[in-house]
């Protein structure tokens, strides 16, 4: 297996807000601890349960655009009124030391990283339908009417652009969808990341 021998894979994680990505990825990081999450930066307020360097780094807004304009972050986006981003080093670091890295992006990210590492395994999880969406996201009770607004048209633009990503998954049975992910990573024979192009 190449990932033995020399780098990890990355492996891109997109989705729109509500699908689902987040459980899926819990469960197959617990059965995967080989795995390696990035934990994002984030200008959005921790959500009641959310811990500081475990699901997000909280930052203001000045220390997030210091790290973009100094190159410290791999992408980075704006998403709902919030900046967004995967920190560079952490990232880079695991790789190299043949660990496959998992980014879990919205999709602005997930094209500038489709720029700098063409190799990336993308993988886009689709809802059943957008009204199920819209259900999940309501009944999660985490966001706000106008974050709940701006959430579903941003998942409607990013649901039409499913169809760039290598593999799409449709998280309707979840045992399914866990399964259809697994066979997705674990059996593609998708190429390291290139590091120098960074
Ligand atoms: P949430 O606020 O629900 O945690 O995340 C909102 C969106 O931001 C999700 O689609 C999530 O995948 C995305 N996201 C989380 N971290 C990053 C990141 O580092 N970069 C980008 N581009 N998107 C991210």
């Amino acid at each position: 297996m190449e990932e033995r021998m020399g780098h990890g894979k990355l492996i891109v994680f997109t989705g729109p807000s509500g699908v689902g990505k987040g459980t899926l990825l819990r469960v197959l990081l617990r059965s995967h601890p080989d795995l390696y999450f990035s934990v994002s930066a984030t200008t959005r307020a921790p959500r009641p349960g959310e811990v500081d360097g475990k699901h997000y780094y909280f930052v203001e807004r000045s220390a997030f655009e210091r790290m973009a304009a100094e190159g410290e972050l791999l992408e980075w986006a704006e998403f709902a009124g919030n900046y967004y981003g995967t920190p560079r080093q952490p990232v880079l670091e695991q790789i190299r030391q043949g660990r496959s890295v998992i980014l879990e992006i919205e999709l602005e990210g997930a094209r500038q990283v489709r720029q700098t590492f063409p190799e990336a395994i993308q993988v886009f999880i689709l809802p059943p339908s957008v009204d199920e969406l819209e259900t999940r996201i309501r009944g999660r009770g985490q966001d706000s009417e106008s974050a709940i607004v701006r959430r579903l048209a941003r998942a409607q633009e990013e649901i039409e652009a499913a169809d760039e990503f290598d593999i799409q998954i449709v998280n309707d049975d979840f045992d399914q969808a866990l399964a259809e992910l697994e066979a997705a990573l674990f059996n593609s024979n998708c190429r390291e990341p290139d590091l120098a192009a960074t």
